[in-house]
């Protein structure tokens, strides 16, 4: 989803003036709203799509779909061989499932950037070893590592106001602090120091710079995740403490003194390699009535097995479409996309909205926050569709789905596909743990809770029926995304 965008346009990054609110995307800044709207009252439900929704919950193939991937794949980092043998798994697969027009869609990948040697230690005054993970596109530190004193930072923003060139010959320790929220706001501000925090503080000149994991668990994984430098900044190394080793390094600092950090880290760039998308799809009756697009990212950070980002994405919307058609053939015809590269800049969803210019979308939605319950239905229809909506929040709201009010769209791999107008519609899950293990050693089949994960199924399903099958005109959002 549109929070796990890791990157910022260049033109973002090269603002000199340091306000958080300048330095992130726009996505980031403004999350949706979450203002309520009553879920409509004296809607009939079509039985038909309660019958579907209940028998969703029961249904397991969610469930096997992320063991099959994290068991027989595993960790699937972009450009790697992992990531290609999941490309085959994912057209076998599908194939089996019953899908139609099973295919992968190629394009190439450039800039991949592959993950090396990564150790910090502390030398004086208290000497132990830190765990840490590079960020992707941290730049390596010489071989024989770097030894230096560190600057330390209690806030991303108290490292913006650090005077020009005051970094020099040190490393930057940034310990922002997260916490949990049901709509995963807390990541859009917490995650600056990650996402824009290298390219400050190389800009004023530190040698490296190692910040407090973006994540909410106290524990000793750290989260990876992409960082990226403006065009003219000469990137430096940049690494991610895990969260208990940050607390460490900051009761250190209070003690007073200098602390010195021993840092190694050595990934490379290597080039450009053969990526894609992988497209199934259920054919509609109507092919006029516009496409409905639904998915999620089939590549992982590479610490842990990629369960709840996003193998459980692509896992939901793909039993959820298997169990419509199962119930026969849909109006509209539903095409699930396993997007290729979404962690580092959404490159998949690039090249899907590139390839499919010429198509007519009647709606695009994707699941990319992990496995827990969906708790809030959006939509942005067509005022032709707004009784789709209504039948919508009716046949969710016995999950325990509430409406609400925002602008609908979010995700990065469907955002250029909204961005042409697409009407969306986001089936929010909970995000009150995903950032105890997102892009940590820890994001592994064991996270995934069987029964929200069927919840998850039942409301995808659910969006399926009813908007596969709506007999209103849909197509162009209502709002502006
Ligand atoms: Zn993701
Ligand atoms: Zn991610």
């Amino acid at each position: 989803m549109i929070l796990d965008r890791p990157f910022v346009s260049a033109a973002l990054l090269v603002l000199t003036t340091p306000s958080l609110a300048q330095q992130l995307p726009p996505s980031v800044t403004q999350p949706a709203v979450a203002r309520p709207r009553p879920t409509p009252i004296g809607i009939p439900i079509d039985p038909q799509v309660a019958a579907l929704r209940d028998k969703a919950l029961t249904d397991d193939t969610a469930y096997a779909i992320v063991e099959g991937l994290t068991t027989e794949i595993g960790p699937r980092p972009p450009g790697s061989t992992q990531q290609a043998r999941a490309r085959e798994w994912a057209v076998a697969r599908l194939k089996k499932m019953g899908f139609r027009n099973v295919r992968i869609e190629p394009y190439a990948l450039d800039n991949i950037w592959e993950r090396g040697v990564e150790t910090a230690e502390v030398v004086s005054p208290y000497p132990q070893p830190l765990r840490l993970a590079a960020l992707g596109n941290s730049a390596a530190t010489p071989a024989e590592g770097l030894t230096l004193p560190i600057a330390y930072f209690a806030s991303f923003n108290d490292l913006a106001l650090a005077p020009a060139g005051s970094l020099k010959g040190k490393i930057a320790f940034v310990s922002n602090q997260m916490q949990p929220t049901q709509d995963g706001s807390s990541y859009g501000s917490a995650g600056a120091a990650r996402f824009v925090g290298p390219n400050v503080a190389a800009k004023k000149g530190a040698e490296a710079i190692v910040i407090r994991s973006i994540g909410t668990d106290h524990g000793r994984g750290p989260h990876a995740g992409g960082t990226n430098f403006a065009a003219g900044v000469t990137p430096i190394p940049a690494a991610a403490l895990s969260v208990s080793d940050a607390e460490n390094l900051e009761r250190m600092m209070k003690l007073g003194g200098t602390v010195t950090l021993h840092l190694v880290l050595t990934p490379r760039n290597v080039g450009t390699r053969q990526s894609g998308n992988v497209v199934a799809e259920v054919p509609g009756s109507d092919p006029a009535a516009g496409i409905v697009l639904i998915g999620g990212h089939l590549d992982s950070w590479d610490l842990g097995t990629g369960a709840i980002d996003d193998a459980s994405g692509i896992a939901i919307t793909t039993a959820a479409a298997k169990l419509v058609m199962a119930a026969g053939r849909p109006r509209r015809t539903i095409r699930v996309v396993w997007f290729g590269d979404e962690e580092t800049g959404g490159w998949g969803g690039l090249a899907y909205a590139r390839r499919h210019a010429g198509e007519r979308h009647a709606v695009a939605s994707e699941s990319d926050f992990g496995a827990d319950r969906v708790w809030r239905v959006e939509t942005n229809l067509p005022p032709s569709a707004s009784a789709v909506s209504d039948r919508l929040a009716t046949a969710l709201a016995p999950l325990g789905i509430v409406r609400g009010a925002g602008t609908a769209g979010d995700g990065t791999d469907i955002a250029p596909v909204i961005r042409t107008g697409v009407a969306g519609i986001d089936l929010n899950q909970s995000g009150l743990r995903y950032f105890d293990w997102h892009h940590t050693p820890e994001d592994t089949l064991e996270r995934i809770d069987p029964e929200q994960l069927r919840q998850n199924v039942a409301a995808w399903t659910t969006m399926l029926a009813i908007v596969a099958n709506a007999p209103e005109e849909i197509g162009s959002a209502a709002r502006k995304p």
